[in-house]
């Protein structure tokens, strides 16, 4: 039996970018810059490759809620460091991820890391809210962060290059991260005019963002960097090809199929729910940062 390629509904380029703090230049995919159906992924912000100048004092997001969801930051270049309400902090450093879960409420700040600031330079990194089912939007905040060493990498054949398993699975490679629901988070480093085959469910929502270089995805279509290719729910096999040394974010997730009300850092199901969490904020319920 022929196995069914899982095709390209549409290759979107980035929005204009806008600027989170003073310290992150994001071009956001969705939701805001395109309605697509990506659940449970709720937003991707990618801060395309840019250099910041040297600075004293470290540009970022000051103190700020979220709850319902879980923030994924992934580096590719310069290092941000992050602490929260639980006691958590870290710097992530290119190829290592940090997978928070915001649950029930969590504040915390994301800036550019101290010996970064000083020096300056290329700075690269995407972030990922993770929708949570009902059921888990009010669990205990949680926190993974995961080195690049860390990350169970799987050798594509040939000496084509590699897919680093961040969540979910590739072949029997198995993702570092723990998720509430089934979603494959994968890096794939490919070599110019070397190929890879992914298999991903028909059901889940899947897209990809051309981190680096460009792509050919299927023989059809092409893609290049700060593109992000949406796929249809429809077979469940993906070829690509490195028309360049290319990295790619791929994303592919079971949907949550549930009601949705968002305001700012809360992504709740009910507006009733977003009015408990604004009362529950302003209340102090988050608990401290400073
Ligand atoms: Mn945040």
């Amino acid at each position: 039996m022929e196995i069914a390629k899982k095709r390209v509904s549409a290759v979107l380029t980035a929005p204009a970018p806008h600027m989170v703090g003073d310290g992150f230049r994001v071009h956001n995919f969705f939701p805001n810059g395109n309605r697509i159906k990506m659940s449970p992924f709720f937003l991707l912000d990618h801060n395309a490759k840019i250099s910041f100048s040297a600075r004293n004092e470290p540009r970022g997001m000051g103190v700020h809620p979220h709850r319902g969801f879980e923030t994924v930051t992934i580096a590719y270049h310069g290092a941000i460091a992050h602490h929260d309400s639980a006691g958590n902090s870290g710097v992530i450093y290119p190829g290592d991820v940090q997978w928070m879960t915001a649950g029930a409420g969590i504040l915390h700040k994301e800036y550019h890391e101290d010996a970064y600031s000083k020096k300056g330079g290329d700075f690269q990194m995407v972030q990922l809210w993770v929708n949570l089912p009902a059921k888990d939007k009010m669990s205990n905040p949680k926190y993974q962060g995961i080195r690049r060493q860390e990350i169970a990498q799987y050798a594509l054949p040939d000496d084509s290059g590699t897919v680093d398993v961040i969540a979910g699975s590739y072949k029997d490679t198995n993702g570092s991260a723990s998720t509430f629901t089934p979603i494959n988070v994968f890096n794939v480093r490919l070599k110019k005019g070397r190929k890879a085959s992914i298999s991903l469910p028909e059901n889940y929502n899947t897209g990809f963002l051309v981190i680096e270089g460009s792509i050919e995805i299927n023989g059809v279509e092409t893609a290049r960097s700060n593109e992000f290719v949406h796929f249809e729910n429809q077979g469940t096999e993906i070829e690509i090809e490195g028309l360049e040394n290319s990295v790619i974010l791929i994303l592919s997730g079971e949907p949550i199929d549930e009601p949705i009300a968002q305001y700012g850092p809360f992504l709740m199901n009910t507006e009733q729910e977003i009015q408990q969490a604004i009362s529950d904020y302003n209340r102090g319920k988050f608990g401290f940062l400073e």
